[in-house]
């Protein structure tokens, strides 16, 4: 079960540009909650975070919900109700939203479904896929690309995905150096992880809020 820790109410300012990646989502978190999120991290999985109610009441929406909500899935028609009607709920909506639309490219996806395996051995990657303007992937410099947030890499080979996931145009990003951003006893992390590469034409940035964590390979 599920304790609902997010007591207070609070006013949901939109998180100041000017922060790093990895400390935006737990200032994100902690701007709609009242209680030290650190201390919640370390007391509570990742999943039961990702899907604690974030407003006063047990129908307010999780992290979950939002980001399903404002990325076009679908989630349970109760709880989209709920969002229609509830003021926390609306205001998260837009935080996130915010967030999401202040720098990233909208059609590109860091494939993860919220959740990113890293091997302890074997092959480390990332997935992008874009739904939107074809050849923007194949136009990447792979020595450019660095990620961050809770994963840290940089540099990379680009090799087409033989999966074909949502997206018409997917590649995998295949890391020298590809580590989670967590003490090595720590074996989840949920976090943002960006990625940015420089293109042909300019320049790519995209960022999921995701769930990373260390697995054995095998
Ligand atoms: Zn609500």
């Amino acid at each position: 079960m599920i304790r609902n820790l997010f007591r207070r109410k609070k006013t949901l300012p939109v998180p100041p540009v000017s922060l790093t990646d990895g400390a935006r989502a737990r200032q994100f978190l902690q701007q709609q909650t009242s209680f030290d999120i650190d201390e919640f991290l370390a007391s509570q999985t990742a999943d039961e975070l990702f899907n604690c109610p974030l407003g006063w009441t047990a129908d307010c929406l999780s992290v979950n919900q939002v980001a399903e909500l404002v990325e076009g899935r679908r989630i349970e028609p109760v709880a989209r109700r709920h969002a229609a009607l509830c003021d926390e709920c609306r205001q998260a909506l837009r935080a996130y939203e915010s967030l999401k639309n202040t720098h990233w490219a909208n059609d590109l996806m860091i494939v993860a479904s919220h959740r990113i395996r890293i091997p302890e051995e074997g092959p480390r990657y990332l997935v992008l896929t874009n739904r939107g303007q074809s050849g923007t992937l194949e136009q990447i410099l792979p020595e450019s690309v660095t990620v961050e947030g809770a994963i840290l890499a940089s540099g990379c080979v680009i090799r087409p995905s033989a999966r074909r996931y949502d997206g018409f145009e997917t590649v995998e990003l295949h890391f020298k150096q590809f580590e989670l951003n967590a003490p090595s006893d720590v074996k989840e992390i949920c976090d943002w992880v960006s990625v940015e590469a420089k293109t042909r034409g300019g320049k790519l940035r995209k960022r999921e809020f995701v769930r990373v964590f260390r697995e054995s390979y095998g």
